[in-house]
């Protein structure tokens, strides 16, 4: 199994199998050992090259579970997106009873309310209602260790830029950040230099 390299825990490596994940992906390759480190990092990749798995093996591997606060945001422009990831990291989180939830608008505030009062190890939503809920204090910020800004190009495309730069200057400064795009046009690229840490660059 080529993810052994990595040494990840039993639990994630059982789910890997589970998933018949047996040989990480080009993009895996590039962004798990990088991740693993606590360095920030640039993607440019297409969807379907297997980088979901990429931030979320090794932030599976990352979280701690005994920690009941979100530790991990992950920003995307869709709703759809949001649920596939969120779906994704449980599985890949399985054996850890690792525990994510999606926030998206256009599903009641207060069941979100109540999914991020209780333990919440990673968060995916989009920009609009992830800002709502920090707005009101719904949602706990002091452990978010790690943010990944999923499709970039498109939810800066979708108008989102205000939002997600609202998000992130209230996150924690000491954190990891990893930004994925399938193009790097300069609204993007002016995400990477304000608000990231001297990120690797990767090109799949
Ligand atoms: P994504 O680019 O994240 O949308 O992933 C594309 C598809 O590849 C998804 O259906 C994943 O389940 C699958 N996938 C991701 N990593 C691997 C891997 N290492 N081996 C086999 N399939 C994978």
């Amino acid at each position: 199994n080529g993810f052994v390299q990595y040494g990840l825990s039993e639990d994630i490596g059982r789910a890997l199998e589970g998933l018949a994940f047996n040989e990480p992906t080009e993009v895996q390759r590039e962004v798990i050992p990088v991740v693993l480190q606590g360095r920030d990092i640039v993607v440019k990749s297409q969807t379907g090259s297997g980088k979901t798995a990429a931030y979320g093996i090794p932030l599976c591997e990352l979280v701690s579970w005994e920690e009941n606060k979100p530790q991990v945001l992950i920003l995307t422009p869709t709703r759809e997106l949001a649920v596939q990831v969120k779906e994704d990291l449980t599985n890949i989180g399985r054996f850890k009873r690792v525990k994510a939830a999606a926030i998206y608008g256009k599903q009641p505030f207060h069941i979100q309310k109540l999914e991020l009062k209780q333990k919440t190890h990673i968060v995916a939503g989009t920009p609009g209602r992830v800002l709502d809920h920090i707005e009101k204090g719904t949602f706990p910020l002091s452990k978010l260790a790690y943010l990944v800004i999923d499709e970039a190009d498109e939810m800066l495309n979708m108008g989102f830029i205000d939002q997600v730069e609202a998000i992130i200057k209230r996150l924690p400064a000491e954190r990891v950040t990893m930004l994925f795009s399938a193009t790097l046009p300069e609204d993007v690229d002016q995400l990477r230099r304000n608000y990231m840490r001297d990120p690797v660059s990767v090109e799949i």
